[in-house]
């Protein structure tokens, strides 16, 4: 960078990491051209389905829990801004078998930031959501303030805002350059002064030697049920986001989000997966295990039918911490990934700490160093 000329970036992959990433680049004064191969929150993107939760409980990883309510600020500025919702303020509970370690700990993070959580007994539970079968469960944990994210409509309106405010959207297949100021877009060399590489579950293809280890892609369902005709217990305005940890085999869902269906996922991780060529067809499997799920704890759903499926991929790290970082040796190219499930709700803060690490050096917390990836998959992270 030199003088009074404006810097550039490109920013790589328009799921929601890069999208905030150019946007605050964009804010930060530089020309941002943000590319994608397949479209903003394409089908086979991590950020392209339906809804997310987003939510402040994350046990003793308070890092997020800070990430996810500054998070929640910029996404409801987005949607306010947005004709149609981005953010269904529904709540988000949490429920256990007891009062395990991690709610221990998502109680002593709120306390300690003096956040609102409310904290629910069976019998508590029970009368306030009978729609739900508490048996077995002691303890809940609700957050009335967090709820459910459009994940596709909010990451396409936020590139929409991006191009009205002067930022630059192409479609384009990407492949890195011999320095990290150059780039190639459909083979075409692009220069400039800073390269993001956002490329979600993409990313350990893009760079093989550094992340093919690193970053295990997973295969996710997810599926749809219609609740009971003429039954309003399933909508937001009745039924929050959830989380049934289930004694550490966990299953979360939401309600019926503008008419989609009631949403439900085993989140344990699945086989391994290839984003290009992976199958998106539901397994049987699957299936019957949501089913099994369903009837146990929400009866009135058990005979009800599926109405939509997705399969999707979770593009985890060693254990679940993001990777921002710059590249270790292409310098001016920069390392943004590792969303492992959880990615979406911090999208903002994500694309923030991305931005302040290429304008002004600014290092993130070192757990989202390159450095602190692993080439084992132990989640830790929840
Ligand atoms: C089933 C499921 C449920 C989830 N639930 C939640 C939840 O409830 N709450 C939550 O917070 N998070 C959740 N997540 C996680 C969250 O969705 C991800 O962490 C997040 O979407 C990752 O975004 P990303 O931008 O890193 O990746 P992506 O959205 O995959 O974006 C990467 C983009 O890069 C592009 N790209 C890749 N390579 C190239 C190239 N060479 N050239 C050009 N473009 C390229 C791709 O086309 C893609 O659009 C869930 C994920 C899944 C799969």
């Amino acid at each position: 960078m030199s003088g009074s000329r404006q810097p550039r970036a490109v920013v790589i992959g328009a799921g929601v990491f890069g999208s905030w990433t150019a946007e605050h680049l964009r804010r930060a004064g530089w020309r941002v051209l943000l590319v994608d191969r397949l479209g903003a929150a394409n089908a086979q993107a991590s950020s392209g389905g339906e809804s997310r939760l987003t939510r402040a409980n994350y046990g003793p990883d308070e890092i997020y829990t800070r990430m996810a309510l500054r998070s929640l600020a910029e996404w409801k500025r987005l949607s306010d801004a947005s004709a149609l919702p981005l953010f269904h303020s529904h709540g988000v509970l949490f429920f256990f078998n007891e009062l395990v370690e991690y709610a221990r700990a998502c109680i002593d993070v709120h306390e300690r930031l003096a956040l609102p959580l409310e904290v629910l007994d069976h019998a508590a539970l029970a009368a306030r959501w009978p729609q739900i079968d508490f048996s077995g469960i002691e303890v809940g944990l609700y957050e009335a303030a967090f709820g459910g994210l459009m994940a596709r409509r909010a990451v396409q309106e936020l590139v929409r805002g991006f191009v009205n405010r002067g930022g630059e959207y192409r479609l384009a297949f990407a492949v890195p350059g011999s320095t990290g100021h150059e780039v190639l877009l459909n083979g075409e060399q692009v220069s400039c002064d800073a390269v993001v590489y956002a490329c979600g579950p993409w990313l350990g293809k893009v760079f093989p030697d550094i992340l093919g280890e690193r970053i295990f892609v997973t295969r996710q369902e997810v599926a749809f049920i219609a609740p009971p005709e003429g039954d309003s217990r399933f909508e937001p305005e009745a039924l929050p986001g959830w989380a049934d940890f289930n004694g550490g085999d966990m299953y979360y869902g939401l309600p019926n989000l503008e008419g989609r269906g009631f949403k439900i996922a085993h989140d344990a991780h699945g086989p391994a997966f290839d984003p290009d060529s992976g199958d998106r067809r539901m397994s049987e499997e699957g299936m019957t295990t949501l089913r099994a799920f369903v009837a146990r704890r929400f009866p009135s759903l058990a005979a009800r039918p599926f109405t939509e499926f997705r399969v999707c991929q979770y593009e985890n790290s060693s254990n679940g911490d993001f990777l921002i970082d710059r590249h270790p040796t292409l310098e001016g190219a920069y390392l943004l990934g590792g969303g492992s499930g959880h990615g979406f709700k911090h999208g903002p803060e994500i694309g923030r700490a991305m931005a302040e690490l290429v304008v002004n050096g600014t290092v993130p917390d070192t757990r989202f160093a390159l450095a602190a990836k692993e080439a084992i998959h132990n989640r830790t992270v929840v």
